[in-house]
């Protein structure tokens, strides 16, 4: 690992301030920041420690939840608003990483985590996420847990968050105290860029800028699912996973909200799905149609074309159990 200097950050203005210098990074949990630093594949100058400025807090706001970034990923999923009202959340949560990991993760800090692309963490191997231009190794690689929606001919990778699925389903906004001007709050669709020709780029997030929390509007389904996929029963990522915000009225669906992990470089979702379920009487024609529509743009690699099959049987299931 290489040297770097320590700050720790009394009240959101400094924090900002402090990571505004070129080469600083916040951290706060460091579940993913502090690996990546030991492999040399992050090697921030500066670390701002983010862990006493009070966003530790969950609190009610605006007829929803306001989670403070530093809030551990252990402490949302066991709040009782949480799993009373958000429980498609509360099982995202607890669905991933391991307890120890989740104790110290932060709601933060779990939607800034970088992708698990082997190659992306082997400073040896070609890699446009890490060093623009260098080519993506995973190309005609090793491609069991990379994305086949919203990829490029430049980066494959994958958004690996179970929680930011289910958060993606509930409509959250983030928000975020720039280093200077007035607090901003953005769509998940808003806050995340697809790779394009600029996989380095994840986010709208510039220097400086600090995610201060995730507001959880009123959720509008009643029925909430989380299905999510993977190689082990624990402490693995999602191959697919699949979150559902449902409400049923009379025997249709009055509304649909459904979100995808494991598929993505960001919690994916299509308006399209959402609008075919809505008004619509549930059957497997119509579970398998949104399959279609879905996976309609899908660009699977050799070693991810078993996500077409899997991704169907998955959110027909989801909607199975959503709608019954
Ligand atoms: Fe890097 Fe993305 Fe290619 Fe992985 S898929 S090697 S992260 S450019």
């Amino acid at each position: 690992m290489r040297p770097f200097d320590y700050t720790r950050a009394e009240n959101v203005s400094d924090a900002c301030a402090a990571a505004f210098a070129p080469e600083a990074q916040f951290i706060a949990g460091g579940t993913n920041l502090v690996d990546l630093m030991k492999l040399e594949v992050m090697a921030p100058g500066e670390l701002v420690d983010i862990n006493r400025l009070g966003l530790d807090r969950i609190e009610e706001s605006d007829g929803g939840l306001r989670v403070g970034a530093t809030v551990t990923n252990s402490d949302l999923a066991a709040d009782a608003r949480i799993r009373q009202d958000y429980p498609v959340l509360s099982r995202a949560l607890l669905a991933g990483a391991s307890g120890q990991l989740r104790n110290k993760a932060t709601t933060g800090g779990n939607l800034l985590q970088r992708t698990r692309c082997p190659y992306f963490y082997d400073t040896d191997s070609a890699c446009n996420k890490r060093s623009p231009g260098a080519g993506c190794a995973a190309i005609g690689g090793e491609t069991r847990n990379h994305a086949i929606l919203g990829t490029s001919e430049h980066c494959i990778a994958l958004h690996p968050s179970d929680m930011a699925v289910a958060m993606r389903a509930l409509d959250a906004r983030i928000e975020v105290q720039p280093q200077d001007g007035p607090a901003k709050a953005y769509e998940m669709d808003r806050f995340y860029c697809l790779p394009g020709d600029t996989p380095h780029i994840e986010t709208v997030l510039e220097p400086g800028d600090l995610i201060t929390s995730v507001w959880l509007p009123a959720p509008k389904g009643t029925r909430q699912v989380y299905r999510k996929v993977r190689d082990r029963a624990s402490y693995a990522f999602a191959l697919v996973s699949v979150a559902a915000v449902i409400e049923m009225e009379e025997g249709r669906i009055s509304h649909a909200s459904v979100a995808f992990g494991g598929l993505a470089p960001m919690p994916w979702r299509d308006v399209e799905v959402d609008a075919l379920l809505a008004g619509a009487e549930p059957s497997a024609d119509l579970f398998d149609e949104a399959a279609d529509i879905l996976l309609q743009g899908a660009q699977p690699q050799e070693g991810t074309e078993f996500k077409l099959p899997l991704a169907r049987r998955a959110l027909r299931a989801v909607l199975e159990e959503a709608t019954l």
